[in-house]
C-alpha cells in the first residue's frame, strides 16, 4: 500500500521509558536530543546485545562529559544563510532545508540543535526562488533537513516542480536517511515522480552499518535503479569504527545498487563525544578499506571544516 510508510512514520519508539520497555534494558535516558526511533529500525536491533550497532546510534551515553570542543552547532549553518531555509556554502549549489522532521533521531546528529524554526524552506520559498534565480552560477539545489523524504509525495513533487522551473538548475540532490530507516517510503509514487523529472537526479543516502540495511531496503531501494545513488556515513565509535564493519558496508550497499560516497569524520556537536574517532585511528581504517575494497567501494574520508569540505588523505 502507498500509505503504508504514512503509517509507518508513526510507528515510532518516543522517550526513554518506551524504549526501555521496548528493548527491556535501562539504558536509555530522556536527555536533549529527544529519543525517536522507527519501529522498522527498532525491529532491526538485537533486543539481547547492547552492543547493537545500530542501538548505539540511537541511544542517550550515560557516560556523557563536557568538552571545550564540541559544540551546540558545530557547522554554524545559520550564519552561512541569507534566506531563511537556504544555506550557501559553496558556489554551484544550495541547500534547501525542506523539512525539520526525521524519522529517527541520530544522537550524532549535528544539526540537533539547528534552529529550524526560522528555516523553513516550504514557507519562505518566494525568497529563495528569488535568490536562486539571482544567482545564475547555482546549478544544484540540495534538499536536506530534517530529511527531505519526511514530505508527502504531493509536497515533494510540487517542491521539485518549482526547482525545475528555474532554467539554470540542472540537478537536485535529495539527502535521506529515512530511506533507509523507514525504507517503506521509497513508495512507488516516489519513485515515479523522481525518474520523470526533468532535473539530474542524485540520492544521497545516509546508512552507517550494514545491518541497516534491511531486505525491505534492497528490495524498495531497486525502485530508484535509475537514479543515481550514493551513500554517506558517519564514522563513530562503538558503532562502524572497524575495517570489517566498513567493508560490509561498502560491499553491501553496492549489492544493493549504491555507492559509498562520503565517510565523515564525526562532526563536534556537543553531547556526541563518546561517537569521537581519533584522525589518526580514522587515517588508518581508511587505508585498511583501500587495501581491503575496489576503489569505487573506497568512501571518500572528509571532515566539514568552515563549511568546507576538506579531504582527508588517509
Ligand atoms: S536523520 Fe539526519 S538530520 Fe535527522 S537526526 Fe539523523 S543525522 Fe540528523
Amino acid at each position: 500500500m502507498q500509505n503504508n510508510w504514512k503509517h509507518n512514520s508513526r510507528n515510532t519508539l518516543k522517550g526513554a521509558s518506551s524504549c526501555n520497555d521496548f528493548f527491556q534494558i535501562s539504558q536509555f535516558e530522556d536527555q536533549h536530543f529527544p529519543i525517536k526511533i522507527p519501529l522498522e529500525f527498532a525491529n532491526l536491533i538485537d533486543k539481547n546485545n547492547p552492543e547493537d550497532p545500530l542501538l548505539k546510534q540511537v541511544i542517550n551515553s550515560q557516560a556523557r562529559f563536557g568538552s571545550s570542543e564540541f559544540f551546540l552547532s558545530p557547522l554554524d549553518d545559520e550564519s552561512n544563510a541569507p534566506v531563511e531555509g537556504l544555506i550557501h556554502k559553496y558556489p554551484n549549489r544550495v541547500l534547501l532545508i525542506a523539512s525539520r522532521v526525521c524519522a529517527i533521531h541520530c544522537q550524532y546528529c549535528f544539526r540537533q540543535n539547528f534552529n529550524y524554526a526560522e528555516h523553513d524552506a516550504l514557507s519562505n520559498w518566494l525568497a529563495i526562488e528569488d535568490y536562486i534565480r539571482a544567482h545564475t552560477q547555482i546549478n544544484e539545489v540540495i534538499l536536506s533537513g530534517g530529511d527531505p523524504l519526511s514530505l508527502s509525495d504531493e509536497k515533494l513533487q510540487a517542491l521539485i516542480q518549482k526547482i525545475e522551473r528555474i532554467p539554470h538548475i540542472r540537478t537536485l540532490r535529495i539527502h535521506s536517511r529515512s530511506a533507509v530507516v523507514t525504507p517503506s517510503r521509497i513508495t512507488d509514487q516516489l519513485a515515479q515522480i523522481l525518474n520523470q523529472t526533468s532535473l539530474n537526479v542524485v540520492v544521497v543516502l545516509h546508512s552507517n552499518h550494514a545491518n541497516e540495511l534491511s531486505s525491505e531496503f534492497v528490495k524498495n531501494i531497486g525502485k530508484l535503479s535509475q537514479i543515481t545513488l550514493l551513500n554517506q556515513s558517519v564514522l563513530l565509535k562503538g558503532v562502524n569504527d572497524s575495517a570489517q564493519a566498513l567493508s560490509d558496508l561498502s560491499l553491501q550497499l553496492f549489492d544493493a545498487g549504491v555507492l559509498p560516497y562520503y565517510l565523515h569524520l564525526l562532526d563536534k556537536v556537543s553531547g556526541a563525544e563518546h561517537f569521537l574517532v581519533g584522525d589518526q585511528c580514522a587515517k588508518e581504517l581508511h587505508q585498511q578499506l583501500k587495501k581491503n575494497l575496489s576503489g569505487y567501494l573506497v568512501p571518500r574520508l572528509v571532515r566539514d571544516e568552515n563549511g568546507e569540505f576538506k579531504a582527508w588523505i588517509g
